[in-house]
């Protein structure tokens, strides 16, 4: 107990310590995760398939399953620094309120102005469009942490950058839009009338307030139809898991400055990047049998792709313009019923996370948002952050994991990802708080209906 007490609140690393190399965790992977699939041929996308839509550097990190670590140019770890190392903490408060022998730390990623991890990727793509000498990337966002990110990227970069935002968030969140606005960015509400896939959508679903695969497609066809453009992601694809990977290693030498081994490592899942951002070195030791721990997704349960979704090559938007992917998915016509985190409702998974997952080396839950609401605010009467709703999942998972250790009396450590800051989800906690709040659970009939929509030909879905 005295050694314990050494253990500071903050363990801060030096900036020197900032990670000068991802981590492609694919490299260690025995088995690999699928390639993405032309949807009319059904054959895999090399990098000539996939020049129209993505920056030439960040479709070799795409398809790149060999190099184990990937040099971070010198302008990106210059803009790391201004926000990195982030800071992991060690929750004394929250272990003591709890009652719990177990050891808890969070990885903090909302201290930078976007509030989320997402600045860690946005700034690397932004980087690779700038030196391919384009004018400017389109995107959609969801809640509006990606745009936001992306946003603050490409201004520091000069390069254009065109948002579509779900219309449900764009009007719920007018501030999320502003600061885009004022980082430069362009903000469309989706679906627009400014694209095919958009006046095609509002046509057959009049005053639909749209969802995030749709927006997907709006901005893939934007960046067809605008010369210098391409099309970036904030989550899902292999190159934004490799970019997260600077929050896992920080972690891991954070941990082993300290001589701490984690027992369990959490994080939430909505596309997979910040979870397989932080798990990556950890799961490298896994894979190479250097060392076990459990790793826990957490999703919502309005949303469940990998707890009740199929293992199928699916598209990764509305519109079907997008490259299939194999991974566990709810079906792209699949919309989840109105959950606060909007970073977690996309129908699909990360391809890496889906592999490891259904090759068993992660565990995955699913939560319901009272639940998750309830963890978020103890969370921050005790350790003073304002949590994310999406960070509040695994925030709720870590509780449950300790209180379990209460039980059993088990002194394990845990280790999970709080991503962000929720100062733009008051609207959620206003209602968890006047107890309006509900848990919706898609019935099986309902799941079906998104199922319905997955491709079929032989051997989709896997399972
Ligand atoms: C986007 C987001 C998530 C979920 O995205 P992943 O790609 O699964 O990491 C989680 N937390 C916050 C704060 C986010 O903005």
């Amino acid at each position: 107990m005295a050694e314990e007490k050494k253990i500071p609140y903050k363990i801060y690393l030096d900036e020197s310590e900032i990670p000068t190399h991802w981590y492609s965790v694919r490299a260690d992977m025995k088995t690999k995760p699928e390639p993405l699939l032309n949807p009319g041929a059904l054959e895999p996308m090399g990098y000539e398939d996939l020049r129209p839509v993505f920056c030439d550097e960040l479709i070799k990190q795409e398809l790149d399953n060999e190099n184990r670590y990937v040099p971070i140019p010198e302008e990106i770890q210059g803009f790391y620094k201004m926000y990195r190392p982030s800071p992991l903490m060690r929750a004394y408060r929250l272990e003591e309120k709890l009652q719990t022998p177990a050891k808890i730390y969070y990885k903090f990623e909302g201290n930078n102005t976007s509030g989320s991890h997402k600045l860690n990727s946005a700034i690397a793509q932004a980087y690779y469009a700038k030196k391919q000498g384009l004018k400017g990337v389109t995107t959609e966002t969801g809640a509006g942490q990606w745009g936001t990110a992306l946003s603050m990227a490409c201004a520091y970069f000069g390069l254009d950058c065109k948002v579509y935002m779900v219309k449900v968030s764009y009007e719920q969140k007018p501030f999320r839009r502003e600061v885009m606005r004022t980082y430069g960015a362009t903000v469309t509400p989706s679906p627009s009338m400014e694209t095919e896939v958009g006046r095609k959508m509002n046509k057959e679903f009049p005053g639909t307030t749209g969802s995030l695969g749709c927006a997907i497609s709006e901005a893939v066809e934007a960046e067809m139809t605008n010369p210098g453009y391409r099309y970036v992601l904030g989550s899902v694809l292999n190159q934004v898991l490799m970019h997260q990977s600077v929050i896992g290693v920080e972690t891991k030498t954070a941990l082993d400055k300290y001589g701490i081994k984690a027992d369990i490592i959490i994080g939430c899942a909505g596309g997979g990047s910040n979870l397989g951002g932080l798990i990556s070195p950890f799961m490298g030791e896994k894979l190479r049998g250097e060392a076990d721990y459990r790793i826990i997704a957490v999703e919502p349960a309005s949303c469940p792709s990998f707890t009740r979704g199929k293992f199928a090559y699916d598209f990764c938007d509305t519109g079907k313009v997008c490259p299939l992917a194999k991974m566990y998915t709810l079906g792209s016509g699949f919309i989840p019923s109105a959950n606060h985190a909007g970073g977690l409702r996309y129908h699909g998974m990360s391809p890496v996370l889906s592999r490891l997952y259904h090759d068993g080396y992660m565990e995955a839950v699913s939560v319901e948002q009272t639940a998750v609401f309830e963890a978020a605010e103890m969370f921050a009467r005790v350790e003073g952050i304002l949590p994310a709703p999406e960070s509040s999942h695994a925030i709720r998972v870590a509780v449950d994991e300790a209180l379990k250790c209460k039980e059993t009396g088990e002194e394990k450590t845990i280790v999970f990802g709080l991503t962000g800051t929720g100062y733009f989800d008051m609207v959620a906690y206003e209602q968890f708080n006047n107890k309006t709040m509900t848990d919706y659970i898609p019935t099986d009939a309902d799941l079906q209906k998104g199922f319905d929509g997955i491709p079929k030909f032989p051997g989709n879905p896997d399972e």
